[in-house]
């Protein structure tokens, strides 16, 4: 079965076709760098992941660009705060989250580019909506996008140009704002005292570039003028996407991605979970309470993308304890040997993913495959290992276990014991191998020694 997508753009199933067959680029809106992400964040580069993951089993390459927003209206108040210069202060959180990202096994993208090392090229394509018209300097010197010039704007969120033109009045200097507050908005701002020592001195003036610029410069200049695939939360679809096709579709005439995917929300007691609410965790706090950061992963492929995922305490012990299984059941088969991908499974698996990355449905194969008598330890093992390059649960870093001689040793003497119907031996040697970090189950086939 082809891949099929759901795109942003016209809100439709749509398959999949690259705009060039050797290469997939695909664009993902990456983190500002002020703050810890918190689990919600991680939503959506996860959701990135799987995607990724799922074009490379589709047998396309594909080029992953993530930017870091290093420049932005929230790094330059925090890092002002904090009496830190802007390098600094975003190269620390740059660096805890590309900590986090290994944690969760997210593939690095292929590039990383950092807003504060695209000036020029940002400053070269507000020059050229300058030219053509689209954009304007106000009298403080900062230049804005003018959405009445575009006959397409808002084709994204789907707004009414009509009603947005007669509404919308003034302009818009923030990053952030609501639909309600559509009006012009600002690709380069004017240095104010606000700024502080944060500006660079360009043909624009003095000053900075806007949140939305950023990403429409550094994609381009790493993919091209038109690349495949663009992703982000549902929160970026307005203002920042839509700004993003504004002002790149009206400086190239062509279009700047194909399919533009969002991830929803990842909520916490029915709410989006979001720094300025308070209510979110970081992928530190779940480890601090004794979770596995896969744990978060194998919870976020519980849901499809494009639905909510309530984050509880409950659910994620329901993950880690799935996760855990997993790995009892991967590490049982680490002493078999590798047998061929059941092909059954893995049409069925592949079938669930391409079908706008329905991964709730691809786990429910998993635990068939695990369930199934029918299949050799062998083909058991290889079916799981191949699904988990698009699952990365982390499956092919299970090792055998490596059981002591002292307790091999005891679990010789409690099966003897057993055996012999002396059961409060054997439930003796049973603490004394617990003692040593070990747990026994006892099965058809004879005792199972687990770790604990
Ligand atoms: P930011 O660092 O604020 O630019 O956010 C990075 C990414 O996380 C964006 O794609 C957001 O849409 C996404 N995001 C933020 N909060 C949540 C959430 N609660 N659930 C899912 N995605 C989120
Ligand atoms: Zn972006």
């Amino acid at each position: 079965m082809a891949l099929k997508l759901f795109n942003t753009l016209g809100r439709e199933l749509q398959e999949f076709t690259p705009l060039h067959p050797s290469q997939v680029g695909l664009y993902t809106c990456g983190p500002t760098v002020y703050d810890y992400p918190h689990l919600g964040n991680y939503r959506s580069y996860l959701f990135a992941d799987l995607l990724r993951r799922v074009l490379k089993a589709n047998n396309y390459q594909v080029k992953h660009v993530m930017n870091i927003t290093d420049v932005d209206d929230k790094t330059i108040k925090r890092s002002q705060d904090e009496k830190k210069g802007l390098k600094e202060f975003t190269q620390f959180y740059t660096e805890r989250f590309f900590s986090d990202r290994d944690a969760l096994n997210i593939l690095p993208a292929d590039l990383y580019p950092q807003a504060s090392d695209y000036l020029d090229q940002m400053v070269a394509l507000i020059e050229r909506l300058l030219q053509a018209g689209y954009a304007y300097k106000s009298d403080d010197g900062s230049v804005y996008f003018s959405i009445a010039k575009d006959k397409a704007y808002g084709k994204l969120a789907q707004l009414n140009l009509n009603e947005l033109t007669t509404n919308a009045s003034g302009r818009m200097k923030t990053d952030e704002y609501e639909k309600d507050s559509a009006r012009d908005f600002a690709l380069w701002k004017a240095w104010d005292k606000s700024d502080g020592e944060i500006f660079w001195q360009t043909s624009l003036g003095k000053g900075r570039p806007g949140w939305h610029i950023e990403c429409s410069a550094m994609s381009m200049a790493n993919l091209s003028e038109s690349f495949d695939l663009h992703t982000g939360g549902v929160d970026n679809i307005f203002p920042h996407h839509e700004n993003e096709i504004a002002q790149s579709e009206c400086a190239t005439n062509k279009p700047l991605a194909k399919y533009w995917l969002h991830n929803e929300w990842l909520l916490v007691e029915g709410k989006k979970m979001a720094k300025s609410a308070g209510n979110f965790y970081t992928l530190r706090n779940i480890i601090d309470q004794g979770y596995a950061p896969l744990a978060y992963r194998y919870l976020t492929l519980t849901a499809h993308y494009r639905k909510q995922l309530n984050f509880t305490w409950e659910s994620l012990t329901a993950a880690q304890t799935a996760l855990n299984k997993l790995e009892d059941i991967m590490r049982d088969l680490a002493g078999s040997e590798l047998g061929e991908v059941n092909e059954k499974y893995h049409q069925q698996f592949i079938t669930s993913l391409n079908d706008d990355l329905n991964a709730p449905q691809a786990l429910a194969t998993v635990w068939e495959v695990v369930n199934d008598a029918a299949l050799s330890p062998a083909e058991k093992k290889a079916t799981l290992l191949d699904f988990d390059q698009i699952l990365g649960l982390g499956l092919d870093q299970i090792k055998p276990l490596e059981i002591p001689a002292e307790v091999q040793k005891l679990v010789e003497e409690r099966e003897t014991a057993r055996k012999s119907g002396d059961f409060s031996a054997s439930d003796t040697i049973r603490d004394q191998i617990e003692k040593l970090g070990f747990k026994i189950d006892d099965s058809p086939t004879g005792p199972k020694i687990r770790q604990k």
